[in-house]
């Protein structure tokens, strides 16, 4: 993949369940190109997670200094805990023309859509609703509780799904299928007459 001139900012939501770390991991395999953003947050590392790689795991006291500094680009609050994406390392991104991946929830995602109306939102389901419990309850990271949380909040998030560009249905074992028609996805976005006016203009100045 080529970069376009200026970046291009990426949203991909997707309820728990919907298989997003692997299939952006993947995606990033694929094309290392493309950048991704790593969100703060002030919940607790999960088994194997690394601060500054999955996220950067701060205190709520330093989060909402963050915030009251204008730091966070867009937050939410999830199960309690605060997420949200650091606004410098965006900025940096788009302004040296990198494409960049916020992987987001869908308030989050809103937020992001109104401060960039030219951004591209994905968002990633499983086939069904089964498959997301299977998943979930497959995952064995969660707390009974949490599990709950994630999955009265998927039907939420799924809910959303108009505010989004596209959906992509990520099949047990698509994880690569779906790689796939993102990346298939970013391509036909850089070619839109919008994003290319320069080439437009070489031809007329
Ligand atoms: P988890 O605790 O499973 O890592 O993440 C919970 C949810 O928060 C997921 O839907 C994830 O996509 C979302 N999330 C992660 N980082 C951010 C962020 O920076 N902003 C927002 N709005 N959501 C985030």
């Amino acid at each position: 993949m080529k970069e376009s001139q200026s970046g291009m900012l990426i949203v991909i939501s997707g309820p728990a369940g919907s298989g997003k770390g692997t299939v952006v991991k993947l995606l990033r395999e694929k094309y290392p190109e493309l950048g991704l953003s790593v969100s703060a947050t002030t919940r607790k590392p999960r088994a194997g997670e690394v601060d500054g790689e999955h996220y950067y795991f701060i205190t709520k006291n330093e989060f909402e200094k963050k915030i009251e500094g204008g730091e966070i680009l867009e937050h939410t609050v999830y199960h309690g805990e605060y997420y949200g994406t650091p606004k410098k390392a965006v900025a940096d991104a788009l302004a040296s023309g990198k494409d960049i991946i916020l992987e987001i929830e869908v308030q989050g995602a809103a937020q992001v859509s109104t401060l960039f109306p030219d951004c591209v939102a994905i968002m990633l389901v499983p086939p069904d609703f089964n498959t997301l419990v299977s998943r979930l309850e497959g995952r064995k990271s969660e707390s009974k509780e949490s599990e709950e949380y994630r999955l009265n909040r998927a039907k939420i998030e799924i809910a959303c799904v108009s505010n989004y560009d596209y959906i992509v249905v990520n099949e047990n074992d698509g994880a690569d299928k779906c790689a796939d028609k993102i990346a298939a996805i970013i391509e036909a976005e850089r070619s839109r007459v919008s994003r290319n006016i320069a080439v437009i203009d070489n031809f007329f100045n």
